[in-house]
């Protein structure tokens, strides 16, 4: 990687003076239209990039036609988001011509893959600046080098996967607030993109977590939420090998009158120590996260998810154990390549055994440059669609016996 792609904290606070001189010397200040697709961490991605952007000196509006920036931070796990991005991105042309002067930005993990950058810089030339997750410490310069060129500004490299403290958040009102304690993933689901377009895991120091997390409880913010794309695998590589149980230990220490919840955990590093850390502090919200995504170990064993059906039984009857009461949400996939009939009745049995409170629930959509993408598929999608309806009437069958 060349040396211009390392953030800078000097420069990145140059470019953001320059800005800021810039929209100062306006009569009123540029206006930022930011719109966020996907996950808590995107939200949170979003609240960073409008904390860059205030201090640039930019307002904020709701409205796409009088924005003189519209930047959309985009997600891409499921293909259906994708094309719901395309779609409203698209429609920007008119709010391109009303208004020549207007950038249009993309950001987020769609635009870590190469296809979908290729088909930006193809088909949607009215889009002025694209830069992908790991470019986002960059953002100042990106959008100064976009403002001041007159050709289309793309940086969408890999980065140097560092974590970068101390960037301005822009959050919404109290009580609620997401603090990242990781970013990427090493789990390489064989369905999931995110470690291609987050890159590997990287943790956040306990200090720098607990720092964030006392000045928010001191700003007002009660119900504070940890995030990580797999909390329970939080540490590996810090100095001290901490783990996620001994930080929400740390933070439930701190002063004040808050409630912390966290998300998300993977199964296979799920421990009966983060259950028992959960139990004995009345700060952690009664709510556990823990996506099992099929029944069938046949299909686990191909999604590469590092578990077994028994092994998540048996987690779930532990934390139960713990927290009698405890309020359960899972994520399910129907549809994976080649489910068998056997291997959805698994699905459907297990969620009839373990009654969750709420199912998120999705049919498989394939990533391209995921395993999963390469395989043939035997199941056609009216089967799927008949598998999802199936297991929407279970749960909603459960939920009415509750
Ligand atoms: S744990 Fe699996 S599903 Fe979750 S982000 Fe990582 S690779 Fe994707």
């Amino acid at each position: 990687m060349s040396e211009c792609k390392r953030y800078d904290e000097a420069s990145q606070r140059a470019y953001t003076a320059r800005l800021r001189a810039w929209t100062g010397g306006a009569e009123t200040p540029p206006l930022a239209f930011v719109d966020t697709y996907g996950c808590q961490q995107n939200e949170a991605d979003s609240e960073t990039l409008r904390g860059m952007l205030a201090e640039m000196g930019y307002a904020f509006t709701d409205d796409e036609y009088a924005a003189d920036l519209i930047l959309i931070n985009t997600c891409a796990v499921r293909e259906h988001a994708e094309m719901r991005v395309l779609g409203n991105v698209g429609a920007l042309v008119h709010t391109k011509k009303a208004k020549p002067g207007q950038l249009i930005a993309l950001c987020g993990c769609m635009m870590q893959e190469p296809e979908a950058v290729e088909k930006v810089k193809q088909s949607y030339r009215h889009v002025g600046l694209v830069f992908g997750p790991h470019a986002l410490p960059r953002f100042p310069q990106l959008l100064y080098e976009a403002l001041e060129k007159t050709g289309r500004v793309f940086d969408v490299d890999e980065g140097d996967n560092r974590i970068v403290e101390g960037l301005p958040v822009r959050r919404g009102e109290p009580p609620r607030a997401w603090v990242s304690v990781m970013y990427g993933c090493d789990n390489f689901c064989s369905y999931c993109i995110v470690p291609y377009v987050r890159g590997r895991e990287r943790s956040r120091t306990p200090e720098n977590i607990l720092r964030e997390t006392a000045a928010l409880v001191a700003d007002g913010y009660t119900e504070l939420t940890l995030l990580g794309q797999n909390v329970n695998s939080y540490g590996k590589g810090l100095p001290g090998s901490p783990d996620f149980a001994g930080l929400l230990d740390a933070v439930c220490a701190l002063p004040g009158d808050f409630t912390v919840g966290f998300m998300t955990s993977h199964p296979k590093d799920a421990t009966p120590r983060l259950f028992d850390t959960m139990a004995k502090n009345p700060k952690v919200r009664r709510h556990l996260h823990l996506p099992f995504q099929s029944g069938s170990d046949r299909v686990l064993a191909a999604m590469n998810r590092g578990y077994t059906r028994a092994a998540y039984l048996g987690l779930i009857d532990r934390a139960r154990a713990a927290m009698p009461g405890l309020n359960l949400t899972s994520d399910v996939i129907v549809g994976y390549p080649n489910e068998t009939e056997e291997d959805f009745e698994a699905t459907l049995a297990l969620i009839r055994r373990i009654r969750f409170d709420n199912l998120f629930t999705f049919i498989y959509s394939k990533r391209p440059g995921t395993p999963a993408a390469a395989l043939s598929d035997s199941v056609s999608d009216a089967t799927k669609r008949e598998r999802m309806a199936r297991l929407l009437a279970a749960q909603k069958e459960i939920r009415a016996g509750r």
